[in-house]
């Protein structure tokens, strides 16, 4: 079904309760987070797709570290302030049956 998006106003191919793209649902989201942390409303983010910079909402998508799970130490490169993140891992798993003759 083809839907204007009501946030970036293109047409885009959207289930019919949807309002909004999902490139602009997510940027909706991340925004709100954002906001929280600068407001002070916000002071940690847990099981984040991104790693948000806790002081001032920076996003981090392409650092490698966030990759390794654990505990990693971030100085910010926007706010310059120090901040901690912890990658956890989860992994899925599928199995398929082979055909034993
Ligand atoms: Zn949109
Ligand atoms: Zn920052």
């Amino acid at each position: 079904m083809i839907i204007r998006c009501e946030s970036c106003g293109k047409e885009k191919d959207m289930l019919s309760w949807q309002k909004v793209c999902y490139p602009c649902q997510e940027e909706a989201y991340k925004e709100k987070i954002r906001a929280g942390i600068i407001n002070g409303d916000k002071t940690t983010t847990e099981n984040e797709t991104d790693v948000y910079c806790p002081y001032c909402g920076g996003i981090y998508e392409d650092d490698w570290r966030i990759y390794e799970e654990g505990w990693h130490d971030f100085e910010c490169g926007f706010c310059e302030k120090s901040f901690e993140t912890k990658t956890e891992i989860s992994h899925s798993f599928s199995t398929y049956r082979i055909d034993n003759k």
